[in-house]
């Protein structure tokens, strides 16, 4: 059989490891013992598991793997030590991760799958559309691959690499359990960003999760919204506010809006002030990014970043703007991948 034809243990549950060790004739215990290296000693392979029986090694062998993805290419900006993975897959497709290191940890934006179908105009990763979801197993081996990698350890986490996590909803669900229980990262260090799929919003609210949800707003006017980003032509701007406004109610967590500033389309006055009249009053947080030029497209980065911050605190509306990392590398989201396809 195979490799890439395997069964790959990394991302099962500790149950389903027990029961996969009964079910070759070994004690549940085995199990345990498989669980313990996988997750806890990041074995990457079978090979390195010393305590567990040679015969149960080889049987395992026959049908499964241990498999968290092989870095192909990394960039590393050597002005703030950001680090861009270009991960294989089992399948030959590949994902990005980029991690970031901060005074209170390393940070890892993980992609959710290979490509996006969302389209949004300022972003590298929707240009070929969706090629297909990853498993919960790809998106958490990309945190064991950085960290064996880098020599970091990972303690936050953010959905914001490729795809749409939203769009793959019960295999990112699965994976916050991963990344939760088996690696031991605290569901307040785990922040998810969607574009804006409404429905997707609702479906997370009713888990009652401690995750941070960060909402792509992009522009406070319906139209311009849509242009850019085509989600926002099923789910109009004032559905989704709504649907922010229920998330914070039912889980208590605060909602970010990511405001990407595009010269000339979302960096003026009047958007600041629609802003106000749609955020204001309400518990929120706006990050604003600058933008990182992707080549096919005609965005230009906004020369008003902090006029635009000063706008908002002038409409007492709650505003940060994201530290840039990895400026000397292809930061933007999907660039790398582009490139590396070319
Ligand atoms: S910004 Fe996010 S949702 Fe939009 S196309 Fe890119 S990856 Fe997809």
């Amino acid at each position: 059989m195979e490799q890439n034809q395997k069964t790959n243990l990394f991302g099962m549950t500790e149950q389903e490891l027990r029961q996969l060790a009964s079910d070759l004739g070994e004690k549940p215990f085995r199990g345990r013992q498989l669980y313990d290296w996988i997750y806890g000693k990041k074995a990457s392979s079978l090979d390195e598991m010393g305590n567990l029986p040679g015969k149960f090694r080889e049987n395992l062998a026959k049908d499964y793997t241990v498999f968290t993805g092989d870095i192909e290419r990394k960039q590393t900006d050597p002005s703030d030590g950001t680090i861009k993975y270009l991960t294989r897959l089992a399948d030959g497709e590949h994902v990005e991760s980029v991690l970031m290191s901060y005074e209170h940890g390393n940070s890892l934006c993980v992609s959710t799958q290979v490509g996006c179908n969302m389209g949004c105009t300022f972003c590298a990763s929707g240009l070929g559309g969706k090629v297909r979801d990853l498993t919960a197993g790809e998106i958490a081996g990309q945190i064991v691959s950085a960290e064996k990698d880098s020599g970091r350890k990972v303690s936050n986490i953010v959905l914001m690499g490729m795809g749409e996590p939203l769009d793959n909803f019960d295999e990112v669900m699965d994976f916050i359990r991963i990344a939760n229980e088996d690696l031991g990262i605290g569901q307040r260090h785990i922040t998810l960003s969607t574009c804006g799929l409404v429905p997707g919003i609702e479906r997370l609210a009713d888990k009652n999760l401690q995750i941070n949800l960060a909402v792509s707003l992009h522009s406070p006017f319906q139209e311009e919204r849509a242009r850019i980003m085509p989600v926002a032509r099923a789910y109009p701007i004032p559905q989704l506010i709504a649907a922010c406004d229920d998330y914070f109610n039912r889980t208590g967590r605060r909602v970010t809006y990511e405001y990407t500033l595009i010269d000339g389309v979302n960096d003026r006055p009047e958007d600041a002030a629609e802003l106000k009249k749609l955020l204001g009053g309400k518990p929120h947080h706006i990050n604003l990014i600058p933008l990182n030029p992707v080549t096919e497209t005609n965005h230009k980065r906004s020369n008003n970043v902090n006029l635009f911050a000063a706008e908002l605190k002038k409409h007492h509306l709650n505003s940060t703007i994201r530290r840039k990392n990895g400026g000397n590398i292809d930061a933007a989201c999907g660039q790398l991948r582009r490139n590396s396809m070319r």
